[in-house]
Order: structure tokens, then C-alpha cells, then sequence
């Protein structure tokens, strides 16, 4: 079976992303790291000696950085706000993956009118050539911002913490990370920029 659930991989990058290494779950000590560089999850005692093993700096301080975050800011931990409804991204109706046009094939694809000249059609997440969907960045949802205490945060990543059972929120200022805790973990979501 495997441990980690399509949600679950979802704090991890995209499969489009170029950072390679961070699209797939990572060990440190003996916890899995889950990261796309916006959001990290540090799920405790997985017992899972087969991940490839966290290295990669700026990433490989993120657990330093959850502890951190975890002496200052658990005192602060509370339930996260409403969140606002999603908005299906257009582009992959929702579903976070496309697939190259089959008409146009990604090229000269301004006139294409299967694709609208996007380039790409709607995918399924199990379609052989599908791709996280680059204008959500594979979350099917368009970005909306919300404020919690001096911090602005990306719902879509807010959304993956709040699915997560006993989820709890601490945000820290307007730069730096909030802290998140979980029944299976930890870890920590940065501020946008308004
Ligand atoms: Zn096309
Ligand atoms: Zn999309």
C-alpha cells in the first residue's frame, strides 16, 4: 500500500516542476519531508527507509526550521478560518492536469480552436502524458489570498493543512513562515506578498 495518499503528495512539487527532487516524499532522521518550497509537512515515525534521503539546500534546513517555528509559535496554534470556496482553474477544469493539445501539439497554437490556443486540454491525474496543470500549479484551483493575523496566505496550500486531521494554525508575521500541527505531524506554510 502505498503510505502516501494523492492528498498527501500534493505538499509535495508538481510533477512539471524542475526541481525534480522535490516531487516525490523525503526522509530526515526518522520522519518523511513533503515539500514544494511553499509548504512543507514533516510527517513523524513513517518508517519508510526507501525515500531518498533530505539534502538539497535551502530544503534541508526546513526541519530546523519546523522546530524553530515550533518552540515560538505552538502556544499560538488555533483552528484555521473558514476558507473561501475554490475556484476551478479554466485551464484544467478543475482536475490540476492538462495534456498537450493532440490538434495544435503545443505549437504555433494561438489559432487552435480545440485548445483555445492554450496549448493543452483538460487531463486526468491517471492520463499516460498528464501534467500538473502550469497555470494552477497542479491544484485545480485558481489562487486566492486570505488574511490570518499579519500573514497573507495562498488558500489552495491552506486548504491541504485544513484536510489534514487536527489541524492547527500559527502564523508567524508577514515573511516568515506560519506553523501548522497535525495528528501526524508538522510543518510550515509561507506568506504571499499582497
Ligand atoms: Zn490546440
Ligand atoms: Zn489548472
Amino acid at each position: 500500500m502505498d503510505l502516501f495518499t494523492d492528498h498527501l503528495r500534493s505538499f509535495c512539487a508538481a510533477n512539471r516542476d524542475v526541481r525534480e527532487y522535490l516531487r516525490s516524499p523525503m526522509r530526515h532522521n526518522d520522519a518523511a519531508i513533503l515539500t514544494n518550497g511553499a509548504i512543507v509537512l514533516r510527517i513523524r515515525a513513517i518508517d519508510e527507509g526507501t525515500l531518498e534521503p533530505l539534502k538539497q539546500l535551502p530544503f534541508a534546513d526546513f526541519p530546523a526550521k519546523i522546530d524553530d517555528a515550533a518552540r515560538r509559535l505552538a502556544e499560538h496554534l488555533a483552528q484555521l478560518p473558514a476558507l473561501p470556496a475554490p475556484i476551478h482553474c479554466p485551464f484544467c477544469n478543475g482536475s490540476g492536469f492538462d495534456k498537450p493539445c493532440p490538434v495544435c501539439d503545443d505549437v504555433n497554437s494561438t489559432d487552435c480552436a480545440h485548445c483555445d490556443g492554450d496549448g493543452v486540454i483538460p487531463a486526468a491525474r491517471d492520463d499516460a502524458d498528464a501534467l500538473a496543470c502550469f497555470f494552477c500549479d497542479g491544484t485545480g484551483h485558481e489562487r486566492q489570498g486570505i488574511d490570518i493575523g499579519s500573514g497573507y496566505f495562498d488558500s489552495r496550500l491552506l486548504a491541504l493543512i485544513a484536510r489534514l486531521d487536527g489541524a492547527l494554525f500559527a502564523p508567524d508575521n508577514a515573511t516568515d513562515a506560519a506553523y501548522f500541527r497535525c495528528d501526524i505531524g508538522d510543518g510550515l506554510v509561507m506568506p504571499m506578498r499582497k
